[in-house]
């Protein structure tokens, strides 16, 4: 078989052949395809892997080969056959490997929207299982015989929970925002203060989602404050919708005003016109108990009489990723009949968690017990101190003394765009290893088969107890053991 070069190789040949006469029989030294393919390990692999795919694991090392001579960075201990073999068999691992997978939150972050926001309650796992591997009465009403709505099996719950007259689930709260100005204000004006105007991350922003429904943005009032008149100054006949949304990643203090839902819901009656609130996280649970207040409760905007509301479901709720949307009938009426509904519904599986999680609301402190985000979110200080020091002991007792692991004081947040000012206090479990910096160790575990990310705060490695899980543990035992391993071999 014969090896056709391109001409940026040629002309590496060319400059390695008259520079120092040495590097074409380096060149040569590498192994034909078909030489490689003779080998045991690759045999083997062939076995295990569809062939292309390792063809393309030899190509990719053969030419990462070649690039390393012509740059003088390579050794002829490289193209000994067990190494070569070593690095397909590692190219090959690496390209098959699946690209989403778990991840230890050692951030302190509870609702992480890069991680994947919240994690699931543990009852979820049974109910995912059933639903989702065989078939279900997802459209099918088991009573009748005939065609039922997906939306059926949530409806009476989130009625139930929010004291709401008709509910509604999409696939996440910016599909829910879009549905509701589309199918109620599209064409016409939708009233919004100006300290209202958010950006949540990831592109999405109030002014944005509303030109892309076709409603008309119309601003009032000023940044910190916004007075009953300036609505009413707004209000004309082009008027479709007064709207409230919740600053939920940003916070406006000092000499501030803004409309009670109570009072914008008034000014609605006045003069006629629906209100919505987007009150992005949206939390079913009463915080306050635990500590934590400032975050207002779905409850409260539809009792306010808010006609229709918008939120995450997998924000503070703990569900999966889903917009839910709850309020007067005649206002989520016409949301079910939207065109628009079809292309932003809600997938089997997440329906499926997403009832699960809502069951568990129905009972106050088996939601705080059984959801992680409500637990991890209220779980008390002594009780992190508790784990965090169990967590310590066992570090310690599986790791060698090059380790050295230790437990301190720090802040965890809320996260997913709630409560941006609140620095909860939490226990951290403080880890260095001999003869390894702060920032090497965070990439190690980052890197780490299940990747463990934490945070450095003054040159020192920190992973926060609230966002660690019981089977995170052993994980993050064998990645410490791993890389103190190789720092000791070095
Ligand atoms: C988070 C948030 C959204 C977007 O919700 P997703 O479920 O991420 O689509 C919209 N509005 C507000 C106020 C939010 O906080």
């Amino acid at each position: 078989m014969h090896t056709v070069y391109n001409e940026a190789e040629k002309r590496i040949f060319t400059r390695l052949i008259t520079r120092q006469g040495k590097g074409f029989t380096v060149f040569r030294k590498i192994p034909k395809v078909d030489r490689i393919l003779e080998w045991q390990g690759i045999k083997t692999a062939c076995g295990l892997y569809p062939r292309p795919v390792v063809m393309e694991a030899i190509r990719s090392v053969l030419d990462s080969l070649r690039t390393e001579i012509s740059r003088g960075d390579s050794s002829i201990e490289s193209l000994n056959d067990s190494a070569i073999t070593e690095r397909i068999l590692a190219a090959l691992e690496s390209s098959t490997a699946p690209s989403l997978k778990r991840v230890i939150n050692g951030t302190g972050v509870v609702i992480h929207t890069n991680l994947g926001r919240a994690p699931l309650p543990e009852s979820v796992r049974e109910k995912l299982l059933d639903t989702a591997f065989g078939y279900s009465n997802l459209e099918f009403d088991l009573e009748s015989g005939e065609r039922g709505s997906r939306y059926s099996h949530v409806e009476p719950l989130l009625c139930r929970l929010t004291g709401a007259e008709a509910a509604l689930v999409v696939n996440n709260n910016a599909a829910a925002v879009l549905l509701s100005l589309t199918a109620l204000a599209k064409g016409k004006e939708v009233i919004v203060s100006r300290g209202e105007l958010v950006e949540v991350g990831g592109s999405f922003r109030i002014p944005d989602v509303m030109r892309q429904s076709g409603a008309i943005l119309k601003e009032v009032g000023a940044t910190n404050r916004t007075h009953p008149s300036d609505y009413r100054q707004a209000i004309g006949t082009e008027t479709g919708l007064l709207l409230k949304v919740h600053t939920s990643n940003f916070a406006i203090v000092g000499f501030t005003t803004e409309l009670t839902p109570s009072a914008l819901v008034e000014m609605g009656r006045e003069f006629s016109i629906p209100v919505m609130a987007d009150i992005g996280s949206g939390n079913l649970f009463d915080f306050s108990a635990a500590g934590i207040a400032g975050e207002p409760m779905v409850q409260e905007f539809v009792r306010a009489g808010i006609d229709i509301v918008t939120f995450s479901g997998d924000k503070l709720l703990g569900g999966p990723q889903a917009g839910i949307i709850v309020g007067k009938k005649s206002c989520v009426d016409p949301l079910k009949k939207h065109p628009l509904l079809r292309a932003l519904r809600i997938d089997k599986m997440t329906l499926a968690a997403l009832e699960e999680t809502l069951r568990l609301y129905l009972d106050d402190r088996r939601a705080r017990q059984q959801i992680p985000t409500l637990r991890m979110l209220t779980e008390s200080l002594a009780s992190l101190s508790a784990g965090g020091k169990k967590a310590v002991r066992r570090l310690r007792r599986a790791l060698p003394d090059s380790v050295k692991v230790s437990l301190v004081d720090g802040f965890s947040q809320v996260g997913g765009g709630a409560l941006p000012l609140l620095e909860l206090p939490s226990k951290l479990l403080s880890i260095s290893i001999d003869g390894i910096s702060a920032g090497t160790l965070e990439k190690r575990l980052r890197n780490f088969s299940v990747p463990i990310v934490g945070r450095i705060r003054n040159e020192t490695y920190l992973l926060d107890v609230r966002t660690i899980l019981e089977p995170d543990i052993p994980v993050i035992i064998s990645a410490l053991l791993s890389i103190s391993g190789e720092v000791k071999q070095r």
